[in-house]
């Protein structure tokens, strides 16, 4: 059997160690990569090296910036009295997406994750502390995901928060608009009942 030139198998055990891409997906992307322009595979390459070299973390908050501070940090028209506390950029993004809230907020970069090893140490919550209680926010929502680590990172938050002058809030988990009740998971649906408010 022939084997694969040194280039070709670099490129495919490198592809391989992405989230998602097992051996055989790695070798149908090197042989794309191969088999596209030349110009096309080198973009690809850059953009790695670009997203890698210019985005780091916002020094308040911990989402994606390409300066000091992220875009939403820099922008004084957001509430400056509301922070919203997410797991990962993505969350964020997916909240402001949804173009409701006009606050500020704070990534964790993660949640308590004991059977993974991750503890409150490895995530921004001694950041998020010291950012309240040196600011003047007066509602901090939970917006950590309905799991029970993203349950358990809250709870870990609002008992550190505890002493601070602030009102905890945590997002509420209705059945979304649209969905089915049927195909909606349990706890979902518990929370949406417990939770109800009148009309
Ligand atoms: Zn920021």
């Amino acid at each position: 059997m022939a084997e694969l030139t040194e280039s070709v198998a670099h490129v495919i055990e490198q592809l391989s160690r992405l989230p998602g891409i097992g051996r055989k997906s790695a070798e149908r992307l090197a042989y794309h990569i191969l088999r596209v322009h030349e110009s096309e595979a080198l973009a690809l390459a850059d953009a790695i090296r670009d997203v890698r070299k210019n985005v780091r973390y916002c020094s308040t908050c911990f989402n994606l910036a390409e300066d000091e501070q992220c875009e939403i940090c820099q922008d004084a028209r957001r509430d400056q009295s509301m922070l919203c506390v997410v797991e990962q950029p993505r969350d964020l993004m997916a909240l402001e997406q949804s173009a409701t809230y006009r606050g500020l907020y704070h990534v964790l970069l993660g949640r308590i994750a004991p059977l993974d090893n991750i503890g409150p140490d490895q995530l921004t919550i001694d950041a998020l502390v010291d950012r309240v209680r040196d600011g003047n926010f007066q509602e901090i929502i939970m917006a950590t995901n309905p799991t029970v680590e993203g349950d358990g990172t809250a709870l870990h938050i609002s008992n550190r928060l505890q002493d601070q002058d602030v009102k905890l809030t945590r997002l509420a988990r209705g059945v979304t608009a649209g969905s089915i009740l049927e195909y909606t998971n349990k706890e979902i649906l518990a929370d949406a009942i417990s939770g109800r408010q009148p009309l």
